[in-house]
């Protein structure tokens, strides 16, 4: 039975090694995967692979729309699970391609961040937790102690969107909304 799950959560909470898990799982059960990631995420290489903050890495298509997303799930008839990360990137109806490629039996896999450092729902997400049958809303910690649920710039970022830890850290509310913390 083909269903939508959703990694989610701020930055460092390990939504990528979510997602790598499933998708060693599969593989190792026989099952063809499709691993693909957004184009425009070059923190750690041109594209190829997929890779958690902690360095581990798999071989994966690069995609720049849902249009690509659907060219290489046809062009790959023999994949069941279609792994997607950084998939709050993608524009055009992601959400829509999840949904139609659920009801042909092909399960999808997301891992991606649930709201910007502005604190607004980020793209597709919405609607694809909406849609998704399993959702894990990931945390991590915060420097004070308690859990972090959201990602924010640092006050001294370098200027850029995609970044690592030089530019964003996930914090707790509390000291979301106290700048400067
Ligand atoms: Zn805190």
């Amino acid at each position: 039975m083909a269903t939508i799950e959703v990694f989610t959560g701020p930055m460092f909470s390990g939504k990528t090694t979510g997602l790598l898990d499933r998708v060693h799982y599969f593989r190792g059960a026989g099952v063809p995967v499709l691993l693909v990631k957004h184009a425009s995420d070059m923190r750690y290489d041109a594209g190829s692979t997929v890779t958690t903050h902690s360095g581990i890495a798999l071989a994966c298509h690069p995609a720049h729309d849902v249009t690509d997303i659907a060219i290489l799930t046809q062009n790959n008839p023999d994949a069941k699970v279609v792994a997607i990360d950084e998939v709050q990137f993608f524009e055009g109806d992601t959400a829509g391609w999840a949904v139609l490629a659920r009801s042909v039996g092909i399960s999808v896999i997301v891992a991606g961040l649930d709201r910007e450092s502005s604190g607004k729902t980020f793209g597709l997400m919405g609607e694809l937790l909406a849609q998704a049958d399993v959702v894990h809303k990931l945390k991590t910690g915060c420097k004070c102690g308690l859990l972090a649920h959201q990602t924010r710039r640092r006050p001294d970022a370098p200027e850029g969107m995609v970044g690592g830890s030089e530019r964003y850290e996930s914090v707790c509310w509390g000291c979301y909304y106290r700048t400067g913390v």
